[in-house]
């Protein structure tokens, strides 16, 4: 009779040596001897969702040891402690946690204490923290699937697919995660990039022929960060690297997070198979904020900024700054530093003329638009701007001058001048037409979405 449950702790030694130190400690250690009886070892892992981990993961990596060392052939089978209801109350205490953690230490000492940490060079903003985060009906889900993995990386959550439009917090979100994971474990290796770096990376890596170095800049880390991956349409050669990239990191219980502008199921021009890495995790989406979370937002930018801005004019630019937080915060510093330089009290009636949509920073030029949605229509430029009454003309007019007084800081006179000198009632009519079409007509919508994604692209451009 061997004894038999010193074998798993040979095992173990065995693996610690040839795995990854976080697949090592994340997978192997936490799992317990059960029995070792007619070549069938049985091992129990703390809950099922490591237990179907190892098993889909590392079933043979851990036959192979166990037979080296037992000199035959030995089959494993895995159990779990808790079954799937437990390691959903377990998941409770983990949101638990989570609010004391930031109810005390992280509000305490956060801001005070970075002096303090070690600086590691992961690529996080400062400014991007849970603390700064204002959670709102719209985020509340992405938040939350956000603090469970860095609390708990590689896990239940992985990859976490961040989608929402663009100046919803997508980067804030993710680096926050980065930040706390540094904050509960300083050793942790977090690294944040932009799908722009990645591909530049894997460009020069091409040119240099030095891909190994690429490597063993992305995958020797616990937690990645990838940011707006729809970047990676198109590009071949740099998904195929990151095909490899996910897959390294995954096996070895790497957290994988990413940001993209759209789902993963509407990503265009990216392989299959990096379309079904990317939903077989968690997919949460962050909508734009409503009237309150937009306020409550304003509010906490003037507390971190020691302002101290009326309540009606918090509630003037929350209402008046709709679709994106990133306007919202310019309108505010406008506010501010417009009040500092004049003299003016900060009143609404002072500031609001300064808050005109027409002095409202552009996120694309109306060139942008009139081209996009005359390659998207299929209509000329010079039919869109002509007088044409034919449906399909007109149709995309509309749209267009929809898209412009949503996408730049134009007037709706000046809106008119750009399609071919409209009056500024006829383009109040357009817009008025294809709000009403978007909420009956699903095919409009999808279209003006289309469109509106496309535009968003340029509008990075122009940032
Ligand atoms: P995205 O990556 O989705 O384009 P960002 O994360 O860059 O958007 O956010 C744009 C700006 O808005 C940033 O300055 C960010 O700090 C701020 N912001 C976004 N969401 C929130 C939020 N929920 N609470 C506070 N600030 C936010
Ligand atoms: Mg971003």
């Amino acid at each position: 009779m061997q004894k038999t449950n010193s074998i798993w702790a040979e095992v173990q030694k065995s693996l610690q040596k040839t795995l990854s130190k976080p697949s090592f400690e994340t997978w192997i250690r936490p799992a317990k001897f059960n029995c070792f009886e007619n070549g069938l070892l049985t091992l129990t892992a703390p809950n099922t969702f490591s237990s179907d981990w190892l098993r889909k993961n590392y079933c043979e990596t851990i036959e192979k040891a166990t037979r080296e060392i037992c000199g035959h052939d030995v089959k494993v089978v895995f159990n779990s402690e808790t079954n799937i209801s437990s390691d959903l109350t377990n998941k409770e205490n983990l949101n638990e946690q989570s609010v004391n953690y930031k109810n005390k230490t992280f509000s305490n000492s956060h801001d005070n204490s970075s002096k303090n940490r070690p600086k590691n060079h992961n690529g996080l903003n400062l400014r991007y923290v849970f603390k700064r985060f204002v959670v709102g009906p719209n985020s509340r889900l992405a938040h939350a699937a956000a603090l469970a993995v860095a609390e708990s990386p590689g896990r239940e959550f992985n990859p976490l697919f961040i989608c929402g439009g663009v100046g919803l917090g997508k980067t804030h979100l993710m680096q926050a995660i980065g930040h706390y994971r540094v904050e509960i474990d300083p050793e942790a290796k977090v690294k944040y990039v932009s799908t722009e770096t990645f591909t530049n990376d894997v460009i020069s890596g091409i040119r240099r022929d030095g891909m190994t170095a690429i490597r063993d800049k992305y995958r020797n880390v616990d937690l990645i960060l990838i940011d707006d991956i729809q970047f990676l349409e198109g590009k071949e050669y740099t998904q195929e690297e990151f095909f490899h990239t996910f897959n390294a990191l995954h096996e070895s219980g790497s957290q994988i997070v990413i940001a993209s502008d759209r789902p993963p199921n509407q990503l265009s021009g990216i392989q299959e198979r990096l379309i079904s890495r990317f939903s077989m995790g968690m997919t949460a989406d962050i909508q734009p904020p409503d009237l309150e979370t937009r306020t409550a937002i304003l509010q906490k930018k003037a507390e971190q900024e020691r302002m101290s801005l009326p309540r009606d004019l918090i509630q003037f630019i929350a209402g008046r700054f709709t679709s994106n937080i990133r306007e919202l915060e310019g309108a505010f510093t406008r506010a501010v530093a417009f009040a500092s330089i004049t003299g003016l009290p900060m009143t609404v009636q002072s500031i609001a003329p300064m808050l005109d949509p027409n002095s409202v920073g552009v996120v694309v030029t109306p060139k942008q638009v009139i081209n996009k949605v005359s390659d998207f229509f299929k209509v000329s430029t010079d039919e869109l701007t002509s007088s044409s009454r034919r449906k399909p003309v007109s149709q995309a007019r509309q749209i267009g001058m929809y898209l412009m007084r949503h996408g730049t800081d134009l007037s709706l006179p000046r809106i008119g001048d750009e399609f071919g000198g409209k009056d500024h009632t006829t383009v109040m009519y357009a817009i008025e037409q294809v709000e009403k079409k978007l909420s009956i007509d699903p095919n409009i919508a999808s279209q003006v979405q289309k469109i509106r994604d496309l535009l968003q692209i340029d509008s990075r451009k122009n940032l």
